[in-house]
């Protein structure tokens, strides 16, 4: 079946109006840019089946929908990860950081992984925001960081993997448990099927042993 994965990670999307949040999702899902005609109903949802190191990952992410200033408790609730976005062109956005970080260390799952998105990284002409003071922010949060480009689609599909990546670290090394409620974590038919399958037995072709 096309729709068979490893596991499903719930994902959030967050940051100041503007910054592009809705268009990293569009670009991402359908590798392309949001053109401004299509602007009055916003993204909601999407989802996307990805490969990280070699599991297959099913990413359910939820964007705003231009619901910034109000986005609720139910929201955050049970996300594995979240694109934490903000515009190199405001640092007004930048300066917002902090408040979006706590709600969503707060209202999140405690374990949840962020990266930082410093997005309209084309617009460079009009910086606001350096891109080692970014880096020091993430460092001392601990965040990963990247400056993405919805517009050109610099970095996009690198922020949701990498944000993938660490959460299969993270479960692979203990750290979270897919089982805990609210980790923002399923498993899918494929990894369930191979829990359930016996053991495989030697490697197919023989190999003699040299020793
Ligand atoms: P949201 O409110 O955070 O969802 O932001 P939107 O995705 O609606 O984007 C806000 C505005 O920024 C729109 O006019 C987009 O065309 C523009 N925009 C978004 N991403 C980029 C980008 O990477 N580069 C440039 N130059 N413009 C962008
Ligand atoms: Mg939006």
């Amino acid at each position: 079946m096309s729709e068979s994965y490893d596991f499903l990670f719930k994902f959030l999307v967050i940051g100041n109006a503007g910054t592009g949040k809705s268009c990293l999702l569009h670009q991402f899902i359908e590798k392309r840019f949001k053109d401004e005609s299509n602007h009055t109903i916003g993204v909601e949802f999407g989802s996307k089946i990805i490969n990280v190191v070699n599991k297959m990952v099913k990413l359910q992410i939820w964007d705003t929908a231009g619901q910034e200033r109000s986005v609720t408790r139910s929201y955050y609730r049970g996300a594995a990860g979240a694109l934490l976005v903000y515009d190199i062109t405001s640092r007004e956005t930048y300066n917002a950081l902090t408040t979006w970080l706590t709600d969503a260390r707060m209202l999140a799952s405690q374990n949840i992984v962020i990266i930082l998105c410093g997005n309209k990284k084309d617009l460079d002409a009009d910086r606001e925001v350096t891109f080692l003071e970014a880096s020091r922010f993430a460092q001392e949060n601990e965040l990963m960081f990247l400056e993405t480009s919805a517009l050109t689609g610099e970095n996009v599909e690198e922020a949701f993997v990498q944000c993938a990546r660490k959460i299969l670290n993270k479960i692979e090394s203990g750290e979270l448990d897919p089982e805990r409620m609210g980790s923002g974590i399923q498993y899918g038919d494929a990894a369930l099927r191979q829990l359930r399958s016996p053991r495989r037995g030697q490697p197919q072709g023989t190999q003699e042993c040299s020793c």
